[in-house]
């Protein structure tokens, strides 16, 4: 029988030490929920880092018993292997170059061998588990060479590869000393999807000029094989998100902040603390919004959430010193007695709060310089039940190819970010319904596991179009 193995750099399981011992809890992201109804079906697999250091081998086959019971497979990663591997080549050299942010990436070349050896690493623990005919999703930035390793060692195998970041300009994979050989890794796939046509038109240049592989109709053409490219938006579990939004939970939790806001209107900003997020921006436009247009001063507060992210990595502990400033600099400023500009949050949300937070917001502001897709727009669409609400959108998200009915800005034009906001605070009720009811509907549609459904079946397809050129 032939099974599924999805592989990532993290489970999604989260483990823990407590004083009790150790904790398993599942994490609710997006990749997991999408890919929970297959990796939990008969047999299937999911292999990756469980979040933590385990050294000793007792303990190590104790979290894997447990992992096992549900399906899930640990790969144990040295603290080294973290810093080198994943802070050192996947974080500082890997996410600033492909989110075009090079001036932050550093090209360490102890950090590329620890990259290959950690590849090498997740693709031994794949090879324990699947047989020659088994189905292998490789995901994301961390494991890029990792297709290629497998395919070598098991050269019938169903391998599919999805970036969930953007894929940039060929101009700015050139620059990385190791370009051709990421490209050759992400080429041992049958099947490589991204979230856009931009994405992926970026993938077959750097690939027909750094590897020398022409391609027609998204298919590459290697000595050995053709490898499909095509482009697979990801959605989100839009059902969950919509009924968390009426359930009684956030119902309580939008009433309560209401209730403290007195009639305020709200502008939504959710992130990870990420310098592709465009947060020391969306604050200066907040600003020049209250200096601009006075009449909304006391009127509108920005409720910011920043979950904290890649504290070790030193850009991120500088924008948080950034984030922190601009936030009492501007609230020292501009507030009054009776009101806040911004109401900021440096802690993440549990998932009824965050759906109230939704439910709550007039606009959403979701302004990032680069994001691969950026599902907080998705789920801030999928919480508006009545449609009233307005989204402003980063042109520069993958999000943005599919929600063109949100306010489109280029996040680096402070004047069009305040102007946007102004909009969006006056825009007529039926507006406001026209422009949700449409991108709901597409939200809605292809959400998560259509998603899913269809990188599957264009990966079984591409075999059998090998199979018949061959
Ligand atoms: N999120 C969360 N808790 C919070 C704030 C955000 O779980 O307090 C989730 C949010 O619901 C979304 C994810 O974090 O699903 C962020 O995904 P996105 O694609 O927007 O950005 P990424 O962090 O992957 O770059």
């Amino acid at each position: 029988m032939s099974r599924t193995i999805i592989v990532s750099n993290r489970l999604p399981t989260k483990v823990q030490r407590s004083a009790e011992g150790l904790t398993f809890q599942p994490s609710e992201g997006g990749l997991a929920t999408g890919l929970g109804s297959i990796y939990k079906a008969d047999g299937n697999v999911w292999v990756g880092w469980p979040g933590l250091f385990v050294e000793d081998p007792n303990e190590q086959a104790q979290v894997a018993e447990r992992l096992q019971a549900d399906s899930m497979a640990p790969v144990f990663l040295t603290e080294a292997e973290i810093r080198d591997y994943y802070e050192g080549f996947s974080n500082s050299t890997l996410w600033p170059t492909f989110h075009y942010f090079t001036q932050f990436a550093t090209y360490e070349d102890a950090h590329w061998q620890a990259y290959v050896a950690a590849n090498e690493k997740f693709c031994q623990a794949v090879l324990a588990l699947a047989g020659p005919d088994d189905t292998i999703w490789v995901h994301d930035y961390q494991l890029l060479l990792l297709p290629e390793m497998l395919r070598r060692a098991r050269p019938e195998a169903t391998i599919g590869f999805f970036l969930h970041i953007p894929f940039p300009s060929y101009e700015l994979i050139r620059v990385l000393p190791w370009g051709a050989a990421l490209l050759n890794g992400m080429l041992g796939a049958d099947l490589i999807g991204f979230h856009t046509f931009g994405y992926m038109r970026h993938f077959l240049s750097a690939v027909s000029h750094m590897v020398g592989y022409s391609n027609q109709n998204g298919i590459v053409e290697t000595p050995t094989r053709s490898v499909l490219v095509d482009a697979f938006p990801m959605g989100i579990d839009y059902q969950r998100y919509a009924e968390a939004a009426v359930s009684a939970e956030a119902e309580a939790h939008q009433r309560t902040y209401r209730a403290a806001m007195r009639g305020v209107r709200v502008v939504l900003s959710i992130d990870r603390l990420d310098y592709t997020k465009g947060i020391a921006q969306r604050l200066r436009a907040f600003e020049q919004l209250l200096v601009r247009h006075p009449e909304w001063s006391g009127q509108v507060s920005l409720l910011m959430v920043v979950v904290p992210s890649r504290d070790q990595v030193a850009q991120y502990q500088e924008l948080k010193v950034e984030i922190d400033e601009l936030v009492g600099r501007i609230n020292a400023q501009h507030s009054t007695i009776t009101w806040n500009p911004i109401h900021y949050f440096y802690r993440s949300f549990p998932f009824e709060e965050l759906a109230g937070l939704y439910r709550l917001a007039d606009v959403a502001l979701v302004t990032p310089m680069r994001d691969g897709m950026n599902l907080v727009a998705k789920e801030f669409v999928a919480c508006k039940t009545n449609q009233r609400g307005v989204l402003i959108l980063s042109e520069r998200a993958g999000a943005a190819r599919e929600l063109s009915d949100a306010l489109l800005i280029n996040p680096t034009d402070l004047n069009q970010l305040v102007e946007a906001m102004h909009e969006a605070l006056h825009m007529p009720e039926d507006e406001q319904i026209a422009h949700m009811a449409s991108m709901q509907a597409l939200v809605r549609q292809y959400d998560v596991f259509a998603w899913t459904n269809l990188f599957m079946e264009r990966l079984a397809y591409s075999k059998i179009k090998q199979q018949t050129m061959s």
